[in-house]
């Protein structure tokens, strides 16, 4: 174990209570105070040289070695990872003994045995983890017999009686105790060859089974601990982004990971001075990275291709570059939200594949997500009816439909309800426009009625009410299928004017939909 996961260890477990509410674990005041321009300086000389050079995407670098998170400031509350990380270190112990077994076993010898396969931290971990190892077929099978007797296609060998077919219980149960030696080395099989055990092919596959989900076992905590360092990741271009932000002033200090998800992590700071003095830093800002990692960016392909802001835009750039237009589409949307005054964090500026907004949240504690957080049935109920009408300011005012709405990404901060999460917003227009608002309705009058809120529309009802198109149908399926007539119809339209449909008639009045 290198020194920061042990230094982080003993903050395990379920600690006080503002513990668990500050998600980076301890706030630490000496390692906040620690400058980023000292920790950086060194790195930054090679890193300024690698950006130029770099005409590969550079290698994912874990944030923890960075400048954000120190060693007091790595995630400890997370008894999965702990367990992970112990498990690796067991791993880790576990091939070294292999190690030393194989090397005494083989001595000076000139043939040697190699352990390689019963490794848990595999030297080609990366891309093995995918690889089924089929030990089955490629060892050595010590009851085969000096002429091969392969089981023909047809299935047996022999005549009449002394028929054998590859179903022959002996020779099968043979072979499947010879099989078992080919293990893994701690899994004890005992001595079955030398007793001559006629292994059943149940009893075998039985054990086969648990042998190999040990196996795959190890395989999957490797791959967990490549994911869990590749969320809380951030590339050298973007720590570089980020620390030429604290650099320049504009953030003051950037203290801790507020989330990671698959798409985006984001982080805590504290604002600095404006260059231009015209417009105040947030005192706390939130940083949004869009990860550079592309393929969770492959499925959301259709909410930007589609998008007719983007699409012009979209199909000549290289998917890195689409990377960055989500950035710049959540700015976007989140300029129009803030222009209907809708409450949603403030752009601050963007950079790349980086946003910074203003913080929802005080002294680095994020405002809860409306599904954590505890409301009397009065604040529920105004929760409620301010998310109503953020809907219909967001689809009349801002033209936007969120189109990733839930109890998720609505924060409660200052008595009221915060949008946030707007990436993937899209115009009503869009091709699929109406079906994400469905499910933006869906998602929220299911969430309200579960809260118990009364008055909550279910969500046909607010569907209508949001967009203002008045949608009968008798079922769910037909509501959706004249949810997707009305799409069409406009898309027939872009086809034939080749450009959209506006869904507002030019007094503002949403069309009334006419079946
Ligand atoms: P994702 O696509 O990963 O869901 P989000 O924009 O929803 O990205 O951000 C992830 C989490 O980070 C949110 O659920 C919220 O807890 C926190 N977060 C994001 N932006 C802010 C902000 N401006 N202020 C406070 N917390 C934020
Ligand atoms: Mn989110």
């Amino acid at each position: 174990m290198d020194p920061v996961e042990i230094a982080a260890a003993p903050d395990a477990g379920p600690g006080p209570a503002w513990q668990s509410k500050c998600p980076w674990g301890t706030p630490n005041t000496t390692s906040m105070s620690c400058s980023l321009a000292d920790v950086m300086s060194e790195q930054l000389a090679k890193e300024l040289q690698l950006e130029e050079e770099n005409a590969v995407f550079p290698e994912v670098v874990a944030v923890t070695e960075g400048p954000f998170i120190t060693g007091d400031n790595v995630d400890t509350s997370s008894d999965l990872m702990l367990a992970q990380m112990l498990q690796m270190e067991f791993d880790r112990e576990y091939d070294a003994q292999l190690r030393r077994e194989e090397k005494k076993i083989n001595g000076d010898s000139k043939v040697s045995i190699s352990f390689e396969n019963y490794r848990k931290v595999h030297p080609y971990d990366s891309d093995s983890s995918e690889d089924e190892v089929d030990w089955q077929d490629t060892r050595h099978d010590p009851y085969r017999a000096d002429k091969p007797t392969t089981t023909p296609r047809k299935g047996f060998i022999g005549k009449g009686k002394d028929i054998t077919t590859k179903h022959d219980e002996v020779v099968c149960g043979r072979k499947n105790t010879a099989r078992m030696e080919n293990f893994a080395p701690e899994f004890q099989v005992g001595d079955g060859i030398g007793m001559d055990l006629k292994l059943s092919n149940q009893v075998f596959n039985a054990l086969k089974q648990h042998a190999y989900s040990e196996e795959r076992r190890s395989a999957r905590l490797h791959e967990k601990k490549e994911h869990s360092t590749a969320e809380k990741a951030v590339d050298p271009k973007t720590r570089l982004l980020l620390y030429k932000m604290v650099n320049g002033g504009l953030l003051e200090t950037i203290t801790g990971c507020i989330s990671t998800g698959k798409e985006s992590v984001v982080f805590h700071a504290y604002g600095g001075k404006s260059a231009t003095e015209e417009k105040e830093i947030p005192a706390e800002c939130a940083i949004k990275v869009f990860k550079t990692t592309l393929n969770e960016f492959k499925n959301r392909d259709k909410y930007i291709k589609d998008d007719y802001r983007f699409k012009d835009r979209f199909s000549k750039l290289n998917p890195r570059k689409v990377i960055r237009m989500w950035a710049e589409k959540e700015m976007h949307n989140l300029k129009r939200m803030q222009n209907a005054g809708i409450p949603c964090p403030e752009v601050v500026i963007l950079k790349k594949h980086v946003l910074v907004m203003s913080f929802i949240g005080q002294d680095q504690v994020p405002a809860p997500k409306l599904k954590d957080v505890t409301l009397s049935s009065e604040d529920m109920r105004k929760a409620y009816y301010q998310i109503l009408n953020m809907m219909q300011q967001l689809y009349k005012e801002c033209n936007l439909v969120h189109a990733d709405l839930s109890e998720y990404n609505m924060l409660w901060h200052d008595g009221k309800v915060w949008l946030i999460d707007v990436s993937q917003s899209v115009e009503p227009t869009h091709p699929h426009g109406l079906e994400f608002l469905f499910r933006d309705c869906r998602n929220v009058s299911q969430f309200f009625q579960k809260v118990g809120v009364a008055e909550a529309l279910n969500e046909r009802e607010l569907f209508n009410a949001v967009s203002g198109l008045n949608i009968t149908a008798d079922s769910e399926v037909d509501f959706q299928a004249k949810i997707e007539a009305l799409e069409k119809v406009n898309e027939d339209h872009v086809q034939k004017q080749g450009k959209k449909l506006s869904m507002f008639p030019s007094n503002g009045d949403p069309p009334i939909y006419d079946e």
